[in-house]
């Protein structure tokens, strides 16, 4: 229950965003955690900041028509909603994945206002993405597409305006097609302006690595703060994307064992600990099925087909696919099995139910927008590198990275408790990745 006036707020929310649950699960969430400073700054109510949040600065939906292999005319459709602004430049991923719509493009957006307001480095919330689904498309056609999606959202970008990177089915290829269709219609060698990039043409070294690497960070800062650690743990991991991949090589550097990948068709189990180079291999370079690790792997992993990661006994859970991946029963079933901690590094990957059954049973839980923020607070480095024409190392941005997570947990931790919420790392991202952009918003007006 939400008291009155953010029910009438969120009742508002509801009214006009018709049709899109993501986008009003992620809003009640952060409404949720609101309610604990709600008595004591009636400044954010007298400026109306709860609805002027809830709305986007700016939405774009264009049509993108491409060619594919065969000749034929193709038609997806192409979003940016540019959130919110007040901390700097909207900065979020481009999503390409056919169950994108507006309603997730909005949840994703403004869930980014809340998480690159917590890494305490000056971006501001967007994100995007289509529909188009780039499995099973050959590189021309990824191509083609990507011309023509940058054909139009390049009016709307800029590096002092709207700053896009990657996410789910957008990695290096797809923000190469990009840049490079951005550098030639504006004639300008922009590299701020996408990040992501490759490292040879203004890219950062760690990128790649920083969201998964950020996600199991902040799992041990959290077994940390509970004297436990990551050092001889099973840890399961689904997805098997850019965050699983490297959540699973930071989970095995800090002393983990990762027995879990999957991807939509399944999920595999390695007792022996995930071959992180063979995963790659399937993953990374030949665009293959989960189910093929198994294969290769021999007698110590196996493919499950469909069923539930959640199922196999693990201590650390990092789940790392999609929204909404583990529900309520899942939740129940790692509790079950003695899981210590769970650090998203998807975005909202744990259902409202899930979140309650971890509360309850007094879990570790590190939300997406706190957890998985090392990817954005890296693309906010890359940034400050292409700004200075520089490029550092690889030690040298990891461990910028590492002190911005753990800079993050210990933002998450003080503020629960500060609001009388101690160990709720919910509650303490959302509010203190709220009041930053809340205070910026009142600094600059009515606008
Ligand atoms: P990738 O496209 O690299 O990988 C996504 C993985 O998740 C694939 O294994 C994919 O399997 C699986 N997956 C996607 N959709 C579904 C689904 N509906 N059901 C089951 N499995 C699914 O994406 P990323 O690794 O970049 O992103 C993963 C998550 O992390 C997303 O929630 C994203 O928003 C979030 N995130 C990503 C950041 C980044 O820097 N990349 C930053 C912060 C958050 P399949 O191939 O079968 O679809």
């Amino acid at each position: 229950m939400l008291d009155s006036t953010l029910q009438d707020t969120y009742d508002h929310v509801l009214r006009r965003n018709p049709g899109e649950p993501e986008f009003h699960q992620a809003v009640r969430e952060v409404f949720e955690s609101l309610e604990v400073i709600q008595n004591r700054h009636p400044e954010y109510q007298d400026h109306s900041i709860l609805m002027r949040l809830s709305e986007p600065e700016r939405q774009i939906i264009f049509r993108v028509p491409w060619v594919d292999d065969k000749g034929v005319v193709q038609v997806n459709r192409g979003f940016r909603v540019e959130y919110n602004s007040a901390l700097g430049p909207y900065k979020g991923g481009l999503r390409f994945h056919p169950s994108v719509n507006l309603g997730i493009v909005k949840f994703l957006g403004f869930e980014q206002i809340f998480k690159n307001s917590l890494t305490g480095l000056p971006i501001g919330g967007g994100k995007g993405g289509s529909d188009f689904d780039p499995r099973g498309r050959s590189d021309g056609e990824v191509m083609r597409f990507c011309q023509s999606f940058m054909t139009e959202l390049h009016r709307h970008m800029g590096e002092y305006t709207d700053v896009p990177a990657g996410d789910i089915g957008v990695g290096a290829r797809e923000i190469g097609y990009l840049f490079g269709t951005y550098k030639r219609l504006t004639n300008r060698y922009e590299a701020g302006v996408l990040t992501g990039k490759g490292l040879d043409w203004g890219g950062s070294l760690v990128r790649k690595e920083a969201t998964g690497y950020g996600a199991a960070i902040f799992a041990a800062e959290m077994l940390e703060a509970r004297d436990a650690s990551f050092e001889g743990r099973r840890v399961g991991v689904s997805g098997s994307g850019n965050v699983a991949i490297y959540a699973i090589e930071k989970a095995r550097q800090l002393g983990g064992l990762p027995v879990t990948a999957s991807d939509s068709s399944g999920y595999v189990v390695d007792e022996k600990g995930i071959d992180l180079e063979l995963l790659q291999q399937i993953k990374e370079v030949e665009r293959g099925r989960i189910a093929e690790y198994a294969e290769r792997r021999g007698d110590s992993a196996r493919f499950v087909a469909g069923g539930s990661v959640w199922d196999v006994p693990m201590d650390i859970a990092l789940p790392s696919a999609t929204q909404n991946e583990l529900d309520a029963d899942s939740a129940r079933t790692l509790v079950k099995n003695g899981v210590l901690a769970v650090s998203e590094g998807a975005n909202m990957p744990c259902t409202p139910d899930a979140v309650t059954v971890f509360r309850e049973a007094g879990i570790a839980f590190g939300p997406g927008k706190a957890a998985n923020a090392g990817g954005v607070a890296t693309s906010a480095l890359e940034m400050q590198q292409n700004a200075s024409r520089d490029a550092w190392s690889f030690a040298h941005t990891e461990e910028r990275l590492t002190q911005i997570m753990k800079n993050i947990h210990a933002t998450c931790l003080e503020t629960a408790e500060e609001v009388g919420r101690p160990g709720d790392y919910v509650v303490g991202a959302n509010v203190a990745g709220f009041r930053k952009v809340a205070d910026a918003m009142i600094a600059f007006g009515v606008i």
